[in-house]
């Protein structure tokens, strides 16, 4: 740290992605990246034509892009807003819906917390049953805004739309953040809610279900006075914030839903033969509505499953934190992928 940085940021904790290593080839089970490349459409789009525009700036409102997700999603061009990736969106609430504070899991998106540090927004980490479950009453009434990802981040496990609609029906005083970056993997989504309840922001991203995550494109559907909030804090930091070929790749995205619908559904199924198999083997695993499992087996620790993985060439995700310590989360890639994975940990095991 240098002696120039605010005093106020001195102590902040700055998230810690997933790895990348680039000094070998390793089978990706560690960010919850797609297995399966963008779709034809994607491809075509970022054509020669696109990349010799690049001197010029984007369209600041991504227009085309707005107007192809309002149509998707059935609400109007003034309910949605498109960002960097939907960290950017995440960020933005943190900052501006959360002046009473906020509450989320004590096990979801690492980010959260550090989004709340970053903008001095006081926060309390709800526990959870010792299942993972959550218990939606829990943030009834909460008295603050209300920051959720469903399915949840870590365990993969989904609350039902109607105890979504309770804790946003509860808290009209408060902005309910529902981060849905995994909803199309088994989800049901919160977006039909926004059109009767001015407190909810439901947040998205191409990052996952669309094999888009390098193209950092993210978007969030809400009432319209909340979007417009939105763009303000667009505005004020980062009115270019989608690049001319993220905005393409996301029309096009768009224009192929079948393919990441049949994608969607490969991984599902992959999902279903992978815990099965690793319930088999004595592990203990997430019922999963995302497209990773958190696993956990008597034999062996997190940490150590986590790292002879490694040595095998296949990453995984370990988190240091106690509750989860001894779990490690799996990305569920393709079926070759898996079928590595599980012939790795049959032959790890003690
Ligand atoms: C991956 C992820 C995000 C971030 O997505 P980007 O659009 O890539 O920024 C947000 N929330 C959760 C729970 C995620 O898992």
């Amino acid at each position: 740290m240098s002696r120039f940085l605010a005093s106020r940021l001195a102590s902040l904790e700055a998230y810690v992605p997933g790895e990348q290593p680039q000094d070998q080839p390793y089978i990706k089970l560690n960010t919850n990246e797609s297995p399966f490349p963008p779709s034809p459409g994607v491809i075509k789009a970022i054509s020669q034509t696109e990349t010799s525009r690049l001197n010029l700036y984007s369209d600041p409102e991504s227009k085309r892009l707005v107007e192809a997700l309002a149509a998707h999603y059935g609400v109007g061009a003034d309910n949605v807003f498109v960002s960097n990736g939907s960290d950017d969106i995440l960020n933005f609430c943190f900052w501006g819906f959360c002046q009473d504070g906020a509450v989320f899991p004590e096990i979801s998106y690492g980010f959260y917390e550090v989004f709340a540090n970053l903008h001095g927004v006081p926060f309390e980490k709800l526990p959870m049953n010792p299942d993972f479950s959550i218990d939606p009453l829990a943030y009834h009434n909460a008295g603050r805004a209300v920051v959720l990802a469903n399915p949840n981040a870590q365990t993969g496990l989904a609350l039902s739309l109607s105890a979504i609609e309770g804790i946003v029906r509860s808290n009209p005083a408060h902005v309910v953040v529902v981060d849905e970056a995994y909803v199309d993997f088994g989800g049901e989504s919160a977006v039909e809610l926004t059109k009767r309840y001015d407190n909810l922001i439901v947040a998205m991203t191409f990052s996952k279900s669309r094999s888009l995550a390098g193209a950092r494109l993210g978007f969030a559907i809400g009432p319209a006075e909340l979007i417009a909030d939105l763009k303000k804090l667009q505005y004020s930091t980062n009115p270019y914030n989608l690049n001319r070929l993220t905005q393409l790749a996301g029309i096009a995205a768009l224009e192929d839903q079948d393919y990441y619908d049949k994608a969607s559904q490969r991984i599902q199924a992959t999902r279903h033969r992978v815990r099965q198999a690793l319930l088999q083997l004595g592990f203990t695993c997430t019922d999963s509505r995302s497209n990773f499992v958190l696993a956990s087996s008597p034999r062996i620790a997190g940490g150590v499953l986590y790292q002879k993985l490694k040595e095998r060439g296949i990453l995984v995700r370990h988190f240091s934190d106690p509750r989860i310590e001894n779990y490690v989360r799996i990305t569920i890639g393709t079926d070759a992928q898996m079928d590595a994975l599980l012939e790795a940990v049959r032959a790890l095991l003690p």
